[in-house]
């Protein structure tokens, strides 16, 4: 069966064995291992995963990939195709479906780089995440997975709160049928078993990530304000109290300044002065 990549779906197929084993590699897979992979396409890393892992359950959106995979891996029992849209999924529900019961898991993908954040996302708020997830995804995201103050993002804070990301290899976008525009690189999470810092509430704690975010280049206390609806008195204040400047701007806050905000901001919003 000839396979047209469908561009919409973020079709870019890999088939070299020496990047292919790289990613396997970055998840130090034994046998015992249950591992989840998102967007099998045409099955060259089902190929070189259930040989190292003792469970692959794969989860791929397109209904032809799904009927050439099952003809072409001869689909061994430690092999499970799963025809489905990842976003839709309860990941830690499906795992335990397949493994009959709850048992920690990784995450191996080469990600659709149009939901790379939202996956991430659906990822880390699973219950339990993942113990560990390596990725590929666009070189420059991974850059931004990575990053530390002064340029951190809504995404580097993300998934900093939930695990410690690093970039362990890199693949040139001629490496991928089709070429994608740009180049590529494995992100390796190793994923907390309880996020890096200490908070009141986590939507609470997200709401003033983005909120932070939320005006590009302004000073915190602009910035919050308005995406709080607080005044910029009590945001001064909360700020002033979590031992934050407030002129400096989002992207050079640590993720222990986050918290402390937050509780500050709890405070306000409770109306005591913290
Ligand atoms: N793993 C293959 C490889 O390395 O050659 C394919 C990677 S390709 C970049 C992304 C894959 O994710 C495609 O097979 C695509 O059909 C699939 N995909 C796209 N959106 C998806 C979704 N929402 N849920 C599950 N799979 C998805």
């Amino acid at each position: 069966m000839s396979i047209r990549p469908k561009k919409r779906l973020g079709q870019h197929f890999l088939s070299d064995p020496h990047h292919l084993n790289r990613i396997a590699d970055a998840a130090d897979l034994i046998p015992e291992d249950v591992i989840l992979e998102i967007g099998p396409g045409t099955g060259t890393l089902p190929a070189v995963l259930p040989s190292r892992a003792g469970l692959v359950v794969a989860v791929e959106i397109d209904r032809d990939l799904i009927a050439h995979l099952r003809q072409r891996l001869n689909a061994p029992p430690t092999l499970k195709l799963v025809h489905g849209d990842i976003l839709d999924v309860d990941p830690t529900q499906l795992i335990t479906e397949h493994a009959g019961r709850p048992v920690p898991y990784k995450v191996v993908a080469n990600l659709p780089y149009y939901i790379t954040s939202p996956i991430l996302r659906h990822l880390l708020e699973a219950s339990p995440p993942p113990t560990l997830i390596v990725v590929t995804v666009q070189e420059e995201v991974a850059r931004r997975i990575c990053a530390t103050p002064p340029h951190m993002s809504i995404l580097a804070v993300s998934v900093q709160f939930y695990g410690e990301p690093r970039i362990v290899h890199r693949i040139p976008r001629g490496a991928f049928y089709p070429p994608p525009e740009v180049d590529s690189a494995v992100v390796r999470i190793d994923v907390f078993p309880s996020p890096r810092v200490n908070v009141p509430d986590r939507s609470l704690f997200f709401q003033v990530v983005r909120a932070g975010f939320g005006q590009r280049r302004k000073q915190l206390r602009n910035a919050l304000a308005a995406g709080l609806r607080l005044s910029r008195e009590d945001i001064t204040r909360a700020l002033t109290h979590a031992g934050i400047d407030p002129r400096r701007r989002a992207e050079t806050l640590t993720l222990d300044e986050w918290a402390r905000l937050t509780w500050a901001v709890a405070e306000v919003m409770k109306g005591d002065t913290p």
